[in-house]
Formats: C-alpha cells, structure tokens, sequence
C-alpha cells in the first residue's frame, strides 16, 4: 500500500519523525510498503521548518506544495488545489494527517473528496474554544476521519459522543512524545552567550504566539511586564514565533533579565525547557513536553484541549488575563508544584502502534 503523510507547520514534524522512521523500519524488514511525504509549505522558514527535517532525520519531502503565506482561507485554498493535484498524481490508499494546522484541515479534505482514506493523528481532542483556528480544524478533520489516532481517553470520549464507532477510535498514546523521548539524549546547549551563562533550574523559559495573546500590543505588553514581574530577576529565554515578531517590536521593551531570540531548533528548546525552572506558554504541544520532562508549566489561555496536561502533567491553566498569573509563578518560584503522574501510553512507542495498525489495515 502506499500512505501519503502531510507535514506542513512547525508542530506537525515532530509528529510525522517517528511515524516515517517506523515506516522506514517496516521497509527495511523487506514489507511492501511505501509512503510520500508532502510538505505543504505553510511553514518555510528555515528555523520554523527546515532545522526540523535536519535534527529529526525526517527525509527530504517527494513534494512541496508551496502553500504558505496569505490569510486563512488563501492559504487553506492554496492547499488544497496543490495537494488535489499531488493526490491524482499519486494516488494513495490513505492520506495521514497530524494535529490541527491549516494543512490538517485542507489536506483531508481534499483527500476525502477524492474518496481516499484519511487518519488523524491526535484526532478527538477539543478545546470547545471556536475563536482558535485550531478548533475548527480538528472539528472539521475529525469530521470526516477515517481512522482516529488519539493521545487520551478524553479524546476517545469526545469522539464516542459525537457518535464515531469504536472500531475507528485507535487509543495509541501522543507521537510528540516518541520525538521527545527518541531525542533526549541528544538535547544540546544553544550557541551563544546568554545561554552559557544559565544555571539549571534558575530560569524561565516562554513562548507566545496565539492570537489572543499576541496580536493586540496592549495586552502582549501587559502580559509581559506580569511575566517580568512574578519571576523577579531571573533569566527569561523567550524564542519569538514570527507571528509575535512584528508586535513586539513596536513595544520596545528593555528589561535586562528578558532575552528574545529567534525560534529555536528542537535539539536545544527542549534542552533549555529540562532544565527550566519553569516554562510559560501558550502553546499546546509545549504543555505535553513539560509535563513527561516534569517541569513545572503555566499555560496563559482559558481553555486547552490538553486536560490530561492539567490532570496528570505539570500544566496549570491560568488564562489570558495578566493579573492573574503572580501566584502561580510565585509557587513556581517556592518549588512548590505537582509532579508528573505519568499520562498513559505516552510511552515512546505511539508510531510503532499507529504503523502496526495501518499496515494490518490496508496490506
Ligand atoms: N519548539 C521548538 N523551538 C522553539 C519553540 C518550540 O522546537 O523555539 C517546539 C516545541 O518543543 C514543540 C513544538 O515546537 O515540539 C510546539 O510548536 P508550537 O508551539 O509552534 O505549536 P503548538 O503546539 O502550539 O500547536
């Protein structure tokens, strides 16, 4: 059979690595199976695309769609005209798509209008949140869904609810977590000053890049100088998202102990977030790593599809409003914070089972 596998934005390569190194295994044990990798181009930058193909060791895409830039529905048309094409040229027996970006959503509907099979992997989870792009994506993915790969048991709940039949919920556990887990011993320090200087567990890192985060400089500003104040001195590392880029240049704000860099390779992010004494984020993938690495995780939105991140994980959900923050990153601060209860199958060995499950399923 041959699988076509859709990667297009920062958070799908982490996803697609362990997946393409099992197909790769199973080759290597002489199965007759093939895949095509199509890069949609939604991201392409280099530090927001290419670093990740060269550290993950994910191979260079059999096609790129070009599809990036432009508002939503351009780049979602975009997509899907290019990816059509891609489809009747080499017409798979499934499409695989991961998370929830804008190529997730356009590619399997594409795929599915074409009459080919689609699974979702880290298919079920719903924030409820229907201002986030994301959600619509995955509501609109799983709606169409052959096979689900989910990452929790609340996953498999909302899917059951929605009226989706057993057989097509495949509980296999998270395939970001098989990346973190793969590449751990290969965590590096970044080059540079800044970071020669950091000692563990005596500093901060964050992210930000959502919407509701970022795009009004007022409340960006406000939510920093809450971040600045409740972790008193110590070093922030806060790689920039190029979506945050543009605004906070027009703040100008100078604080000794804050140092934006650009976004940074897999290998040395997830070398700083180990040894952080806590991260702050809006994103959702970065809840999923604190938690395995128990590092403690504040996560600056009113929801999150992640609940086992809260439950089980180290994230704690404090929201969008900056006064509310000081006493969790207070309780950071005191090293008073939940540990890691261990989330189930989030085991390393996700993309073993989704192959596995594949392969039985179209061979
Ligand atoms: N990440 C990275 N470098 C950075 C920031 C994040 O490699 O400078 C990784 C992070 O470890 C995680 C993924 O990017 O694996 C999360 O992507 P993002 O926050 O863009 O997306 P989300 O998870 O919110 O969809």
């Amino acid at each position: 059979p041959l699988f076509t596998i859709v990667a297009g934005a920062r958070p799908n390569f982490m996803k697609i690595a362990p997946i393409i190194h099992a197909f790769q295994k199973r080759q290597k044990e002489g199965l007759d199976v093939s895949f095509r990798l199509v890069h949609t181009g939604q991201h392409y930058d280099k530090k927001m695309s290419g670093d990740f193909f060269e550290q993950l060791s994910i191979p260079d895409p059999d096609a790129n769609l070009g599809g990036g830039g432009g508002t939503q529905a351009e780049q979602t048309g975009a997509i899907m005209v290019a990816f059509e094409k891609e489809l009747m040229e080499n017409r798979p027996n499934l499409v695989i798509v991961v998370g929830d970006v804008t190529s997730t959503l356009a590619c399997s509907i594409a795929a599915k209008k074409l009459q080919i099979d689609v699974a979702h992997v880290e298919g079920g989870i719903r924030s409820g949140d229907l201002s986030m792009p994301e959600e619509i994506n995955r509501m609109v993915t799983d709606s169409i869904t052959d096979h689900f790969f989910t990452t929790s048991e609340i996953a498999n709940n909302n899917l059951r609810k929605a009226g989706i039949p057993e057989e097509k919920i495949h509980f296999v556990g998270n395939t970001m977590i098989d990346t973190l887990m793969a590449q751990l011993p290969h965590f590096k320090k970044p080059e540079g000053d800044i970071f020669q200087k950091l000692e563990p567990k005596n500093y901060f890192v964050m992210t930000m890049h959502r919407p509701a985060n970022v795009d009004q400089e007022q409340s960006l500003k406000a939510m920093i100088d809450a971040i600045l104040e409740g972790t008193e001195g110590l070093p922030i590392i806060f790689p920039v998202h190029p979506r945050t880029a543009k605004n906070l240049q027009n703040l100008g704000i100078d604080a000794p102990n804050l140092h934006m860099c650009e976004p940074l390779g897999y290998l040395e992010f997830n070398y700083l977030v180990k040894n952080a004494k806590g991260v702050i984020t809006d994103s959702g993938g970065v809840t999923e790593e604190t938690s395995v690495m128990n590092v403690p995780c504040v996560t600056l939105r009113n929801n999150t599809e992640r609940a086992e991140t809260i439950h089980l994980g180290t994230n704690e959900l404090v929201g969008t409003d900056p006064s509310k923050l000081r006493p969790y990153l207070q309780k950071i601060m005191r090293g008073e914070w939940k540990q890691y209860q261990g989330i189930p199958l989030w085991d390393g060995k996700t993309a073993e089972r989704i192959v596995d499950i594949l392969i039985h399923s179209y061979s």
